[in-house]
């Protein structure tokens, strides 16, 4: 994959930024949000790098009654200042917070997430590049018709060694792939 030719990187959030919640595999409050290791970093390379930053991530814990929407939107507040006080300030949030039973067309694997993710963007959908860790971000990406990266953190072990990942370029973390997204870049600022 020529990675010189995307400008938006829509990022999973559980398991490629942050660690997934051990108990119920739900993030609740701020303080349960852990930055995986080199995340913050990666994020601002991609940033000087010029990238369009997207995130997508499928909160269903809002939707089972389990999260709310006020305390995800602290956790998000949260999240951003963090990012942006490391230089790796995001661009757009985006949130499926429906259960699974509402059958909605914006859960990963459905496409609606990626593509609002790209119509906010403005950016194509060729030039658009998923990041995720599990089988559903790389069916949604598939399904929107944009190119999918794996990393290997949160679940992205398991996934890698599944038939849906066969041809999807694999990197460590975050820290890996956005040094290899940045390479031969001019720096932004
Ligand atoms: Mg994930
Ligand atoms: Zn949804």
């Amino acid at each position: 994959m020529d990675l010189r030719g995307f400008r938006h990187v829509i990022l999973d959030r559980d398991g490629v930024l942050n660690s997934e919640a051990e108990d119920s595999g739900y993030v609740r409050d701020p303080a349960e949000f852990h930055w995986l290791p080199g995340a913050l970093e990666g994020l601002a390379i991609l940033r000087r790098a010029g990238l369009y930053l997207s995130v997508a991530t499928n909160q269903a814990g809002v939707g089972r009654g389990l999260v709310s929407l006020e305390q995800l939107a602290a956790i998000h507040a949260r999240m951003q200042a963090e990012a942006s006080a490391h230089g790796g300030g995001l661009d757009a949030v985006l949130v499926c917070p429906h259960a699974h039973e509402a059958q909605c067309a914006c859960r990963k694997p459905a496409p609606g997430l990626i593509q609002e993710a790209i119509t906010r963007s403005g950016i194509t959908a060729r030039e658009s590049l998923v990041v995720g860790d599990d089988p559903r971000d790389l069916e949604a990406a598939r399904r929107a018709g944009v190119a999918a990266a794996l990393v290997r953190t949160g679940k992205g072990r398991q996934t890698e060694q599944l038939p849906r990942a066969a041809g999807v370029p694999v990197y460590d973390d975050l820290l890996q792939l956005a040094r290899a997204l940045a390479a031969g870049r001019p720096s932004v600022q």
